[in-house]
């Protein structure tokens, strides 16, 4: 997502940083491309023009012609203007003070629906909520079905009712969190190939008879302009308070993201970047016009890792590393975590620039697997007490992980630094905590 466009505008911006010194015609030059890039990457028109003549106006003023950095300001005017365009501030999820706080899901069938009411209510659950889900999509066949097994993965209960009356089962939804203390109530709703007077009237009636605090409509990434008009329609027929924008890990070009809040004026609350239920996430104007600089997104990423490690560290082995004792078991436990992050494309894409060097290939994203297959063919003593591993042994991995002496070499030096560094650190960190002698 937003790969294209991404490469194109750091490119305009190298060649205007390249030139020091800004003259009106470079501005002018700069902010055609950008136009174009815009238009490319499926951006609604009136929006490319409204976008560009506010950047143009900020950009051609004594203040950034005239300044030592005059690159950097554009720079810095085109991230505010891209932000601006994505929604500005923060949405998020807002509960009411209700109980049971009522979210109703509208949006076209296979947009990610009944996918991103299971997310919902992980994300919820993780809050500490107890939510319910209700499968109201009586249609489509298995929806209610696919509800259930993701519910039942999560541990969260689904209400199900007669599978026949929508706004019946809505209703008792309600009903049923009420007498079983769930505190949000999650309407998954059914939706047709395109939008009609049907879905639509069916949608009222269930917003009319459950008084959902929020609805938030589901649309597809993938299906960019598209996206835009038909959450348009929404908005016209069953009003909607927010966007959780689905398949953000696909190859989209990103028009329909960066247009929609413009055409609509609804925000997008969340941005669904995958099929597991944790890819659900909050989302941030700011941070992704950065990302779309290719300014990177590290907020993001420590938010996701410390939340990792506050839920997944396991005690023995924070223990293992307080002592700087570590083994190799240790860093097969760093694969599992950064796994769990996502993967290292995840982790490096969120670093500044790190989007580009990924496109490139100049990343090894294979590093990690292959220290695992080699760690893997160590015996448990070997993991465990690093230093038996002497020529033959490594020899012995090598030949068993398919990989070279040289590779179960590398693993060894890297895991020796690691271990030298964290007994630099341990005495220090075993010191912090000490009181000062007075003296
Ligand atoms: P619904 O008809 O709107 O309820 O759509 P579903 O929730 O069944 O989703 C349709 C398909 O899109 C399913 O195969 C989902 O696994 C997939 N899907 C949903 N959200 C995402 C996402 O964020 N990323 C990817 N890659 N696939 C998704």
């Amino acid at each position: 997502m937003f790969e294209n466009l991404s490469d194109r505008l750091q490119g305009i911006f190298s060649g205007l940083k390249s030139k020091g010194r800004l003259t009106e015609d470079d501005i002018n030059a700069a902010m055609r491309e950008i136009r174009m890039a815009l238009l490319e990457a499926d951006v609604n028109f009136k929006v490319v023009k409204s976008f560009i003549a506010n950047a143009k106006e900020r950009c051609l003023t004594a203040e950034v012609l005239d300044s030592l950095t005059p690159a950097q300001n554009v720079v810095k005017i085109v991230l505010d203007e891209l932000t601006v365009l994505l929604g500005q501030t923060d949405s998020g999820l807002v509960l009411s003070s209700r109980i049971p706080n009522v979210i109703m899901l509208v949006g076209l069938q296979g947009s990610g629906k009944t996918t991103a009411a299971a997310k919902l209510a992980y994300l919820l659950k993780g809050k500490g909520h107890s939510p319910l889900l209700v499968a109201c999509d009586v249609y489509r066949p298995a929806a209610a079905d696919q509800l259930q097994t993701l519910g039942d993965e999560m541990g969260v209960k689904v209400y199900r009712g007669d599978g026949q009356d929508p706004v019946k089962i809505a209703s008792e939804g309600v009903r049923f969190a009420i007498d079983n203390l769930r505190d949000v109530v999650i309407v998954d709703t059914a939706g047709r190939l395109h939008v009609d007077e049907e879905m639509m009237e069916e949608a009222a009636n269930i917003k009319a008879a459950v008084k959902p605090d929020q609805i938030l409509m589901v649309v597809d990434a993938m299906t960019g302009q598209d996206a835009v008009n038909v959450a348009q329609a929404f908005a016209e027929k069953v009003d909607f308070d927010g966007v959780i924008m689905s398949k953000m890990d696909g190859d989209a070009r990103g028009g329909g993201a960066l247009s929609l809040k413009q055409v609509t004026g609804k925000p997008i609350k969340f941005i669904s970047a995958g099929e597991k239920p944790d890819s659900l996430e909050p989302f941030h104007p700011d941070r992704m016009a950065k990302r779309i600089l290719g300014m990177g997104d590290v907020v993001s990423l420590i938010e996701h890792a410390s939340k990792i490690q506050a839920e997944e560290i396991e005690a023995e082995t924070a223990e293992r590393v307080q002592r700087a004792n570590i083994n190799l078991n240790d860093f097969l436990e760093i694969k599992k975590q950064v796994s769990k992050m996502g993967g290292i494309s995840k982790l490096i894409s969120a670093l500044p620039g790190g989007d580009k060097a990924m496109a490139q290939g100049q990343v090894d994203t294979g590093a990690l697997d292959r220290m695992e297959t080699i760690i893997f063919s160590m015996t448990k003593a070997e993991r465990e007490k690093p230093e038996l591993l002497n020529g033959s042994r490594r020899q012995r991995i090598a030949a068993g992980s398919g990989t070279s002496v040289q590779e179960v070499n590398q693993v060894m030096k890297q895991f020796n630094e690691t271990r030298k560094m964290m007994k630099k650190m341990m005495p220090a960190a075993a010191n912090a905590g000490r009181p000062t002698k007075k003296g």
